[in-house]
């Protein structure tokens, strides 16, 4: 699933590519997608709408129009978003499965939506599993979505002091666990979460009240370290992210325990484990995270 870095490098793609520009048309392949509208109503009420500005909150990108409301993106599991300017094709794209094939001007397989725009640009919304979702929300409806999430780590907010008390909320907790929690540290996910923890030297299964001021302080100075660094590769494509060109993200290369079990860990070669963490799984080094 796209985390923090990777629908942040969206957000500042798309808002280079999409702010001033007006909706000439939607259209919607998979009617789940917009619900609670109708295909029709949706593409309706974007019409000749302008977009105004992006903003992002966890993980959900929020497409400000001129006629008052907002499009909240959440691209789940699978979801992508991709910008075609006029002129370029879509056969240019490097992530071949879920894109590739057919002509350029055709919607592809797993394209949910389209949305046209003035200058015969293009926004394609694609989503192999389907749970990613477009809706169409008021300011109201938009606070109340953006209210329930936790401290965002790379703003101003996320200081040492907001960061130990959202992470010891419940000391009982496993150190993952919490980072996953979106009310408390918003964004992380299984990616990000693993790859902190790495850099900490703490592992995954932790109990939060056993971390000491020490640990604490280095895991918050990781979180933000590696957020950092991810942002400035444009993300991680481990599975079927892709930035708003379709080419992918250049996090992969830097990870040190997601997605690595079995490997020799890259600062003391003791193969990275993995463990089953309230279902999902956690990867880590056995010698180097205590
Ligand atoms: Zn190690």
């Amino acid at each position: 699933m796209p985390e923090l870095p990777e629908v942040e490098t969206l957000r500042r793609e798309l808002e280079r590519a999409l702010v001033g520009r007006v909706i000439k048309s939607v259209k919607i392949f998979w009617s789940k997608t917009v619900q609670p509208f109708t295909p029709t109503i949706f593409a309706k009420q974007l019409k000749n709408v302008r977009v105004t500005s992006i903003e992002r909150t966890a993980k959900i990108l929020f497409l400000n129009l001129s006629n008052g409301k907002t499009l909240a993106i959440h691209l789940k599991m699978t979801g992508q978003l991709v910008f075609q300017s006029q002129g370029s094709t879509l056969g240019d794209f490097k992530v071949e499965p879920l894109i590739a094939g057919g002509h350029p001007e055709d919607p592809k397989k797993y394209t949910r939506a389209v949305f046209e725009f003035n200058g015969r640009a293009k926004l394609y919304f694609n989503d192999l599993r389907k749970f990613g979702w477009l809706r169409l929300v008021s300011a109201k409806d938009k606070q109340i979505m953006t209210e329930k999430y936790g401290l965002e780590p790379l703003s101003p907010e996320f200081t040492l002091a907001n960061f130990t008390r959202a992470l010891t909320r419940y000391p009982n907790r496993k150190l993952k666990l919490t980072l996953l929690d979106q009310t408390l540290i918003a964004g992380l996910g299984n990616i990000y979460a693993d790859e902190s923890c790495f850099a900490a030297g703490l592992r995954p299964r932790r109990r939060v009240k056993t971390l000491t001021d020490k640990e604490i302080k280095k895991l918050h100075r990781a979180i933000k370290q590696i957020l950092k660094l991810a942002l400035a590769k444009g993300g991680t494509s481990s599975r079927n992210y892709v930035r708003s060109d379709g080419s992918p993200g250049d996090f992969f290369s830097y990870l040190k325990a997601y997605g690595r079990s079995g490997q020799p860990c890259r600062r003391c070669l003791t193969p990275i484990a993995k463990i089953k963490l309230a279902g999902r799984g956690a990867h880590f080094c056995k010698n180097c995270q205590r």
